[in-house]
């Protein structure tokens, strides 16, 4: 028998299958971790066994041994195999770096083992009654004994504990030989609370969704369906009904939800429903607990994972659903190697085992929609909110009229009414601020001077409570100065409308409201997130004041009221996507307010009340803005009617970068010229190689090109040119990244 392996080296020189032979008293299997001789000396590597042969095309006497087995199970599934491979394809990556994402990194170079505690039983050959007898003047180790002797093998720790005396009476047992020790292998496990929600019974909308997702499922094929559900409609609800179908069918599930929503809130619900059948995987566990997780996936004891991001690749080997929740979350795109998109690879793994993918949004990416509307996804639509409750009405405000009128403050008097009438009847509110391309800089009134960091191209970001600005790109930090560096004048003055200063605004006007504030400053901690949401979900503050942070799937029945500080802020970045990510995001937000019995408030302040973005928000209109945007893009040839890619170039050298970009271009473009040939001529519709939007970076020059090709039947032969020649090009500076619908264009 030989196998195929791939080694653990992170190297493009081993990105291959190396063939040794399986000697007869090792039992080999498809996905087992071995250890292999490799290289100088023959040094034991770790390695994947990733094929197995009866015969082999080289010479048998040159090939070596297969040295050791690592884990007794095979720790990759056969589907995860071929899906690694998918991958090596698909995204250029290494095999390696594409098997690494299916294992915990605590499983290679076994930094992290099972952890064992320490049991006791009843030794071999003992006669449990005549000890007891002999025991009768010794009660607490004839009790001990009694109890060992019924529970079979027990924990010492746990009997220790059971009456006084007991540990020395164990000691004295295992001294007589009496008791015997051993170990046992347990798993440590992350603390999930319950949260009860009932079940409900369904609308009628959303039985219509359930019985899409079972006919899928029972459909030997593979479907995709897209369940595009207003905030608020219930589509959790659609997904513990799917999962519940998927176990009864004897299969298991994958659900994904962006990092940020993987809050104990979320989890809880579906572990009161499922509770001791679930796994959670994401970047709060313990490496302990990340890997015993896992373990308890691939070992079966586990039928539901829920996750971020990396749980798509969970080793769930009965898989019959995916749902991935929040669907146009940019967290789903890796950004890097390998750069995946666990849709398309959760779509891979359904089209592999059968079954259904689910992906829910109340605003989906444009290109789902697009596919739902094209027929490759089946559309699932939630048009109303549960039990009767209306969408939040949404208000715009003016804020040139604002300022006419004399309020030059950051709320209107609009919002200002009805933050009071709304903290009056003890209702809730949340302000936001679309803080993207929206920092706030330190600039001199008198020269206009912007202070900038010293590594990166961008302005710093005044932070009160450190007294000291920030740059929000390589964290450095440094004095506000007394003077205008430049002009030496005392004017400077900060800019912009941070959280910091709308939660001072809020205290001015309303001087005994308690609030909370949620930023990536607040978020230093990792628990921070979970406490602040459930600080304000048991009611300890009136407003919660955040960025992105709280526009996401947060369920507080007790706010009535969003306010949008600024909602522009986004729309008018250099990005085909910023009026699709302003929309989500304003849609999003407003869909916090009204989500129980009391109707919610929205106002949205912006200076531009007129933009189509800004009114399909108010009426929180998907179809009509996906009209609209659909045909901006037609138009225009973006995605999803072309694709774009995007090479950066870093180095410290300046010149070393604008050269090499340039240099770059010239060839890949007379590659690409000479492949698409006279007929594809026009398939190229940009190719422009310059200074980045951010031309700097902890220190880094950036240049990038930018290229947009037509979809055309030429485009995946164009795509490979474009991996070749990169592949032998990506030395031409420090850094050169090739980067497929980049999710950023900074
Ligand atoms: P979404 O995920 O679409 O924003 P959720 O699933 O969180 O919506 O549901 C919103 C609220 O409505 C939750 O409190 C949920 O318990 C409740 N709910 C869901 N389905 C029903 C139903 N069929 N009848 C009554 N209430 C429901
Ligand atoms: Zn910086």
């Amino acid at each position: 028998m030989y196998a195929q392996i791939v080694i653990d080296i992170n190297h493009s020189a081993v990105d291959r299958f190396f063939t040794y032979r399986v000697p007869d008293a090792l039992p080999v299997q498809l996905g087992h971790h071995v250890f292999v001789p490799f290289g100088q000396g023959d040094r034991l590597k770790e390695g994947f066994v990733v094929a197995l042969s009866e015969s082999t095309d080289l010479d048998p006497s040159l090939l070596k041994d297969v040295a050791a087995i690592i884990e007794p199970y095979p720790v990759l599934l056969e589907e995860q195999l071929h899906l690694a491979k998918w991958m090596h394809t698909a995204y250029h990556c290494l095999l390696i770096d594409a098997l690494a994402c299916m294992i915990p990194a605590q499983l290679r170079g076994q930094r992290v083992r099972e952890k064992k505690i320490i049991t006791v039983s009843v030794a071999d050959g003992v006669n449990v009654d005549e000890q007891l007898a002999l025991l009768s003047r010794a009660p607490v180790q004839q009790t001990v004994l009694k109890i060992v002797r019924d529970a079979g093998e027990i924990p010492k720790n746990d009997v220790g504990k059971l009456l006084p005396g007991a540990a020395s009476a164990i000691s004295a047992l295992l001294k007589k030989g009496i008791l015997t020790e051993g170990d046992m292998a347990v798993f440590r496990k992350p603390a999930v609370p319950k949260i009860h929600t009932a079940p409900h019974a369904l609308t009628d909308a959303q039985q219509k969704a359930v019985d899409t997702i079972y006919a899928a499922m029972d459909d030997p094929l593979h479907h995709t369906i897209l369940l595009h559900g207003v905030t608020g409609s219930g589509k959790t609800e659609v997904y513990l009904h799917a999962i519940r179908a998927c176990i009864e069918r004897g299969r298991q599930a994958i659900v994904l939800v962006p990092e940020i929503s993987l809050t104990p809130q979320t989890v809880g619900r579906f572990s009161d429903r499922f509770g001791e059948r679930i796994a959670v995987l994401h970047s709060r566990l313990s490496v302990g607990e990340r890997f015993d997780e896992w373990r308890r996936i691939r070992l079966g004891l586990a039928d539901i994972v829920i996750g971020a991001r990396s749980a798509v690749f969970a080793p769930v080997e009965r898989l019959g659903l995916i749902i991935i929740d929040e669907e146009h979350e940019s967290s789903y795109q890796s950004e890097k190697s390998p750069r995946y998109s666990a849709i398309d690879v959760a779509a891979q793994r359904i089209k592999e085992t059968g079954g259904a993918l689910v992906l829910g949004s109340a605003t989906p990416q444009l290109l789902s929609y697009y596919r739902a509307l094209s027929g490759r996804y089946t559309l699932c639509t939630l048009p109303e909110r549960v039990a009767g409750r209306p969408l939040p009405e949404v208000e715009i405000v003016n804020m040139r009229d604002e300022l006419l009128l004399g309020n030059n403050s950051i709320f209107s008097d609009r919002l200002v009414e009805l933050l009071s009438t709304t903290l009056a009847k003890g209702q809730q509110a949340m302000l936001f601020i679309n803080r993207r391309g929206y920092s706030t800089f330190v600039s001199c009134r008198s020269c206009g001077y912007v202070l900038k960091c010293d590594n990166c191209d961008i302005s710093m970001t005044y932070h009160k409570v450190e007294g000291r600005t920030r740059c929000h790109y390589c964290g450095a930090t440094k004095p506000l100065p007394k003077e205008c560096p430049n002009c030496h004048k005392p004017f400077l003055k900060q800019f912009g409308i941070g959280t910091e200063q709308v939660e001072e605004s809020l205290h001015k006007l309303f001087p005994t409201v308690k609030s909370l504030r949620m930023d990536t400053d607040t978020m230093r901690t990792k628990d921070a997130y979970g406490r602040i949401l459930s600080a304000f979900a048991a009611g300890q503050a009136q407003v919660l004041i955040g960025t992105q942070m709280i526009a996401k799937g947060h369920d507080f029945p007790n706010v009535t009221l969003v306010g949008v500080v600024a909602a522009d802020t986004t729309l008018n970045l250099p990005d085909y996507r910023s009026p699709e990510r302003t929309f989500q995001l304003l849609t999003q937000v407003a869909g916090r307010a009204g989500r129980d019995e009391n109707p919610g408030r929205v106002v949205l302040q912006t200076y531009a009340p007129q933009h189509p973005i800004i009114r399909f928000a108010k009426e929180q209109n998907y179809p009509a803005f996906f009209q609209y945007e659909i045909a901006e893009r037609k138009k225009m040839l973006y995605p999803p009617f072309s694709l774009f890619l995007r090479v950066v170039f870093c180095d410290r050298r300046e010149e070393q970068v604008a050269d090499a970009c340039i240099a770059y271009t010239k060839a890949l473009e007379a590659n690409l010229r000479a492949m698409l040939g006279e007929e594809g001529k026009n398939d190229i519709l940009l190719l422009v190689a310059a200074e980045a939007p951010i031309a700097r970076i902890s220190g880094l020059v950036r240049y990038q090109l930018l290229i947009k090709l037509l979809r055309t039947k030429r485009l995946p032969a164009a795509i490979q040119t474009i991996y070749d020649f990169h592949s032998a090009h990506s030395d031409v500076c420090s850094e050169v990244n090739l980067e497929i619908n980049p999710q950023d264009m900074y």
